[in-house]
């Protein structure tokens, strides 16, 4: 039973989705909701009537988060990506146990935590994944896709975006290919179809269309 000021942990889930969806640029629509979620489209549907009621939502013209609804999100992804950091820099775990980790202890971190996980990991900007720390200092840099990058021309990792990170197997590869924020790399082939082949850190590594159209970079 949620306690006064507190959220139900499904409506800090709906409102972190729909919060991730509008930050990617993806169309915040049930059927988005149902797959990022992996719920059936029937649970999308009940729970926006649930989140409607509670203020949360408004759904007069698409789904919107209401100031109510923007302020759970952004705590909830705020403490995500701190979690993260935290699990990936101090606890050494990979990058797709931290994020599963992270999912969980979003739901339970409490304010107190939160400022001193901020003020222990030294104020970061960003999760692992390069995705901005709500609330933290950051300060978007230029960044073009992966895909848009020339044969030939090399590239700095920035941003693997949240859609990226909810893509089974995919932070892994990631992962093992160095494919992370902060290492450079070199465009060594691209076919028409998106795909691209890039030489990284020792790495020759074949990045999919739908990977990197989501995958940003620095020039
Ligand atoms: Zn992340």
């Amino acid at each position: 039973m949620a306690v006064l000021g507190e959220h139900h942990p499904a409506f800090e889930e709906y409102c972190e989705c729909i919060f991730e969806l509008a930050e990617d640029d993806v169309d915040v629509i049930q059927a988005r909701i149902a797959e990022r979620l992996n719920v059936s489209r029937p649970a999308v549907s009940e729970m926006m009537r649930r989140l409607e009621a509670e203020g949360l939502i408004a759904t007069d013209s698409g789904i919107q988060l209401t100031d109510a609804g923007l302020a759970l999100g952004t705590k909830i992804v705020r403490r995500h990506r701190l979690a993260e950091r935290f699990l990936t820099d101090v606890l050494q775990l990979s990058w797709a146990e931290a994020h599963h980790e992270a999912g969980k202890w979003e739901h339970v971190m409490s304010q107190s935590v939160e400022t001193a996980m901020d003020r222990l990991l030294g104020n970061p900007t960003t999760c692992p994944h390069g995705n901005p720390i709500p609330g933290s200092a950051y300060i978007e840099p230029d960044s073009v896709r992966l895909a848009d990058i020339a044969v030939g021309d090399g590239f700095t990792v920035q941003r693997i975006t949240e859609e990226l990170e909810f893509t089974p197997g995919l932070l892994e590869f990631l992962e093992a290919s160095a494919l992370q924020p902060g290492n450079a790399g070199v465009i060594t082939a691209a076919s028409p179809d998106g795909t691209v082949t890039v030489e990284i850190d020792g790495h020759h590594v074949g990045v999919g269309a739908f990977a990197s159209a989501r995958i940003l970079v620095s020039a």
